[in-house]
């Protein structure tokens, strides 16, 4: 058994809406989000405070044909409410496999969940309970990577974990190409130039501009979050 403590106190995790849906073509798969909601159970009983920001492109994957030709804000708005959707589910899965969640927000819909108040989060995360965003940033027009950066940099979260079905960045695509290999770390500038679209730009330059390091691993890795959590080498890190 090992006695060394988290190399981080305060993280903010990325959990795109595809996280949840396993091997479904859309929507939440439930098995799916119980074993997510282990990986990230391990961490908090380490005493690592945990935000989430959900993502939900597995909801609006079922209704995107019907958004076809819309209004672009209005679709972005449809895509936010999906990430609450999101959020209450993992929330309850949460609830079920005895950790405290509370879903915060940033669109008022006070009678379902309640609003991002940025004080609260931060008592609740000193309280041990995870904090999930729900929403995105509120505003169309921008990604819940984003909102990953921006609340992360709120919170001050010492590093954005961007989960991914794959452990890290790498040179080439690991499935098409077996010579690839992975990038253990690297600078936001070399991530930019290199075009390897970790994040979209405006997520990308909010951490940069911030100095908050972003960690991409994999959330389907068994105790890939852990490893991270620990400072061990595992997913890519992406440093100021
Ligand atoms: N969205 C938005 N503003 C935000 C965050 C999200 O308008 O601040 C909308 C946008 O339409 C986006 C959708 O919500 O496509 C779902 O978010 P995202 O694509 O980031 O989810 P993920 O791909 O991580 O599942």
């Amino acid at each position: 058994m090992s006695h060394a403590a988290p190399a981080h106190k305060r993280i903010l995790l990325k959990l795109s809406g595809e996280a949840l849906m396993g091997d479904d073509s859309f929507g939440i798969n439930r098995a799916t989000i119980v074993r997510m909601v282990e990986e990230i159970a391990e961490v908090t009983r380490l005493g690592v405070q945990v935000a989430v920001v959900i993502g939900g492109g597995n909801i609006f994957r079922g209704v995107a044909g019907g958004s076809v030709g819309m209004d672009r804000a209005t679709a972005d708005y449809m895509g936010m409410l999906a990430t609450v959707m999101n959020a209450l589910a993992l929330a309850d899965a949460m609830d079920k496999q005895g950790l405290v969640a509370r879903v915060m927000s940033a669109i008022a819909i006070e009678q379902v969940v309640e609003p991002y108040v940025r004080p609260k989060a931060l008592q609740y995360l000193e309280e041990g309970k995870v904090v999930v965003f729900a929403a995105g940033t509120g505003n169309p027009f921008f990604t819940t990577d984003t909102a990953a950066a921006l609340r992360g940099a709120e919170i001050g979260a010492e590093l954005v974990l961007k989960a991914t079905k794959v452990d890290g960045v790498y040179t080439a695509d690991p499935q098409k190409d077996p010579s690839a290999t992975r990038y253990t770390k690297l600078s936001f500038d070399e991530a930019m130039s290199r075009n390897l679209g970790i994040m979209d730009a405006t997520a990308f330059a909010l951490c940069r501009d911030q100095k908050l390091p972003v960690k991409v691993f994999s959330i389907i890795k068994h105790g890939a979050l852990k490893r991270v959590v620990m400072g061990e080498d595992e997913g890519t890190l992406v440093y100021a």
